[in-house]
C-alpha cells in the first residue's frame, strides 16, 4: 500500500474538521480533495512538512465540488495539476459563477471569503469528468471512481485497492467520536444515499478516509451507524416538520438534538465545535427539509 498523508487543513481553527490527502506513488503525489482556497496556506505548509513540494503534486482527485473539498482546485490547475471529477461537477470548476452563487446564498455573501477564499476558473484542458468505475492509473496506483450521490448528486468515492476514500458519503467522524450524516442543501437524496451506502459496502474496503476526518476501519460497522444515523436525522425533521415548526425553531431543535446525541457518547465540547465547523447543523436542517419538500 503506498504511502497516505493526512493533511489537516486547520478549518476556522478547528483541527481535525476539514483533511486533504496526499498519496505518494512512484511518479510524484496523487492530492484527493484539496480543502477551500481559504485554507490553501496550510495545505501547502502541511505538503511541505512531510516532504512533498506543490510541484510533485501531478494529480487532484476531488469527491465532490462543495467548496471544503474542491474550493482550491483552480489553484493546482493552474499549476500543472490534472484534476478529476464527476461529470455533473465539471461545468462548475470551468465556470464556478453558479456554484458560488449558490453557496452564497446558503452562507450568506458576507462570509464567502473568509470562509473559502476565492475560486477562480478552471482552463477546460486541466479538467476531466470520469464515468462511474472508470479507472485511472497514475505513477503505478491504480484508482477506481465509484459514483456515489446521496450527499450530492456528483460525488465520487475514490478507491485505491483496499482504501476508499469516501467524501462525504461514508459521513463525518471526528477523533473517535460518532459517525454522523452530513446533509447540506441543495441535492440530498436519502433513497440514493442508502444505494451508495451499498455500494461501498460492496467494496470490502479495509480503510475508509473521511475527509472529515481520517482513516477509520472501513467496513460493514461503520457503514451500518452511518444509515442508522441518517435515518434518526430524517426522522427528526420530518417530525418536526410535521409539528408545523419553523425552521428556525427546527435548527435550534436539531442543533440540540444532535450535539446531545454526541454528549452522549461521549464526546468533549472540543471536539463537538470541530463537529460544527465540519458539519454545521442549520445545514442537515436546510438539506433534509428541502429533500422532504420533493418527496
Ligand atoms: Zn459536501
Amino acid at each position: 500500500m503506498p504511502t497516505i498523508h493526512s493533511i489537516d487543513l486547520n478549518f476556522l481553527g478547528e483541527p481535525a474538521a476539514i483533511a486533504a490527502f496526499a498519496v505518494e506513488d512512484s511518479a510524484g503525489v496523487t492530492l484527493v480533495e484539496c480543502g477551500p482556497y481559504a485554507t490553501h496556506e496550510t495545505l501547502i505548509a502541511g505538503l511541505k512538512a512531510v516532504g512533498i513540494s506543490p510541484s510533485d503534486v501531478h494529480t487532484l482527485l476531488l469527491t465532490h465540488i462543495h467548496f471544503d473539498h474542491a474550493g482550491a482546485a483552480w489553484w493546482w490547475a493552474r499549476h500543472g495539476t490534472s484534476v478529476y471529477v464527476h461529470p455533473k461537477g465539471l461545468k462548475h470548476m470551468i465556470d464556478p459563477t453558479r456554484l458560488y452563487a449558490s453557496a452564497a446564498r446558503i452562507y450568506g455573501e458576507d462570509n464567502m471569503e473568509s470562509l473559502w477564499g476565492k475560486m477562480e476558473k478552471i482552463d477546460p484542458y486541466d479538467i476531466a469528468a470520469v464515468l462511474d468505475r472508470d479507472r485511472l492509473t497514475f505513477g503505478g496506483n491504480t484508482w477506481v471512481a465509484h459514483h456515489t450521490p446521496g450527499h450530492a448528486s456528483h460525488h465520487i468515492a475514490w478507491q485505491l485497492g483496499k482504501v476508499v476514500f469516501t467524501g462525504d458519503v461514508g459521513g463525518v467522524m471526528i477523533q473517535g467520536g460518532p459517525v454522523v450524516p452530513p446533509c447540506p442543501p441543495p441535492d440530498i437524496n436519502v433513497t440514493h444515499w442508502r444505494e451508495s451506502i451499498q455500494r461501498l459496502r460492496s467494496l470490502r474496503a479495509e480503510t475508509f478516509y473521511l475527509t472529515h476526518y481520517g482513516p477509520v476501519p472501513g467496513g460493514n460497522a461503520h457503514l451500518e451507524s452511518l444509515s442508522n444515523r441518517l435515518d434518526e436525522y430524517v426522522a427528526w425533521v420530518a417530525a418536526a416538520r410535521q409539528a408545523g415548526k419553523t425552521e428556525e425553531e427546527m435548527v435550534a431543535g436539531f442543533t440540540q438534538f444532535s450535539e446531545d446525541n454526541l454528549r452522549a457518547e461521549g464526546v468533549s465540547e472540543a471536539i463537538i465545535k470541530a463537529y460544527r465547523a465540519a458539519n454545521p447543523p442549520y445545514m442537515s436542517v436546510a438539506g433534509i427539509l428541502r429533500w422532504l419538500e420533493r418527496q
